[in-house]
């Protein structure tokens, strides 16, 4: 036996499991699994990742700059107080990192997203869910499960895997009650899906135990590049600084990053796009049997009657070539997670869920 070991925790983190992108045997797959932007992204980011080919040579920015002063222009924030990261993910590892550790505990939601809890587990911390109240954030059960030992409480919202989202009085009322040492993390992946909603900016700017996580890979459409951003008070922005490594992201990734946070018009289009063909899609379910919570976000959390029929829904979706998230995972385990997609794959797996419920045409269905 080796005496060559990790650090407590580590082996305690299951291995994060990837929306699915292949079926053996069938072309013409849709993916549906990864919450991806359906219409890629705006052709100007396309465009500034071309040219940044001709400098792969150089060493990319260390400090971002160019990319927090076009974030902070554009969404109206201090740039000072934005530290770019590879993905959100980074900036959640790096939250970890910082402020939590062996013997502190990190707060997270029920069916809350899962790299929380893995990046505790990583840091040595101790992760604790939180239950929620039918599918949306409780905050009188966050409150509650806060100790001397809690050092981050992170919340999406909206939420992945569920699509809701609480009010900001909520949130405020949240953020108030923390006790002094905890540090509330907003997790805003999906911000840009809700017309007018600053991801709780403006509760960072008046408060100093509040960050906000971004990201370029859900509504832009860069998933494949991973840039993501926080926004936070002076003092948290300058500790994290100091964990990030100094070439994290891409020069490619920042330049696309920047074309498409500049490209307001193309993300209206796809907020819109996403609305109406989510709007469609849920109704079209619900029509079917197949009910969903109103969802803020570019997906649709698809309840089906048992763990067993979502099971065998997802089995023929994907006999079909259609690729959406079981979310067993998440607790959820009679939903499955459906990417709001195009007009054409959207209609594809209404029609694919309508003949699963009805028997299919070959006895395929409960
Ligand atoms: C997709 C997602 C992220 C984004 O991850 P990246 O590392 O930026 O690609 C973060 N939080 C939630 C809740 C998500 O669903």
């Amino acid at each position: 036996m080796t005496k060559i070991t990790a650090q407590p925790g580590i082996m305690d983190i299951a291995l994060y499991q990837g929306g699915a992108a292949h079926v053996a045997g069938l072309d013409n797959v849709v993916k549906l699994s990864s919450n991806e932007n359906p219409l890629g992204p705006s052709e100007q980011a396309v465009e500034a990742f071309r040219r940044a080919a001709f400098d792969l040579h150089r060493y990319p920015s260390s400090d971002h700059a160019a990319l927090r002063n076009a974030i902070g222009e554009v969404l109206a924030l201090d740039p000072a107080r934005i530290i770019c990261g590879a993905g959100s993910d980074e900036i959640i590892a790096f939250l970890c990192q910082a402020y939590a550790g062996p013997g502190t505990e990190v707060l997270h939601t029920e069916h809350g997203f899962g790299m929380y809890r893995i990046s505790a587990l990583a840091a040595g911390a101790t992760p604790v869910e939180v239950r929620e109240r039918e599918r949306v954030t409780d905050v009188d059960a966050l409150l509650a499960a806060c100790t001397d030992k809690t050092r981050l409480v992170f919340m999406a919202n909206p939420n992945n895997p569920t699509g809701t989202m609480i009010g900001m009085a909520e949130i405020t009322r949240l953020a108030e009650g923390l006790p002094e040492q905890a540090l509330l993390v907003l997790d805003g992946a999906y911000a840009e899906y809700v017309e007018g909603y600053d991801g709780g900016a403006a509760l960072v700017d008046a408060r100093d135990n509040v960050v906000m996580t971004r990201t370029f890979s859900k509504i832009h459409g860069l998933g494949g590049l991973r840039v993501g951003w926080g926004y936070g008070p002076t003092h948290v922005i300058d500790v994290l600084n100091r964990v990030r490594g100094p070439f994290n992201l891409s020069q490619a990734g920042i330049n696309a990053a920047i074309a498409a946070i500049r490209d307001t018009a193309y993300v209206d289009h796809c907020r819109a796009e996403n609305a109406r063909w989510r709007g469609w899609m849920a109704d079209a379910l619900a029509e079917i049997g197949v009910p969903s919570d109103v969802s803020c976000t570019n997906f649709i959390l698809a309840r089906f009657s048992s763990a067993e029929e979502a099971t065998a829904c997802n089995d023929y979706l994907t006999s079909q070539g259609l690729l959406v998230r079981p979310v067993g995972s998440y607790k959820l385990p009679h939903c499955l997670r459906i990417t709001v997609g195009d007009e054409a794959s959207s209609r594809r797996v209404v029609h694919a869920v309508r003949q699963f419920k009805s028997g299919g045409a070959d006895g395929i269905g409960v």
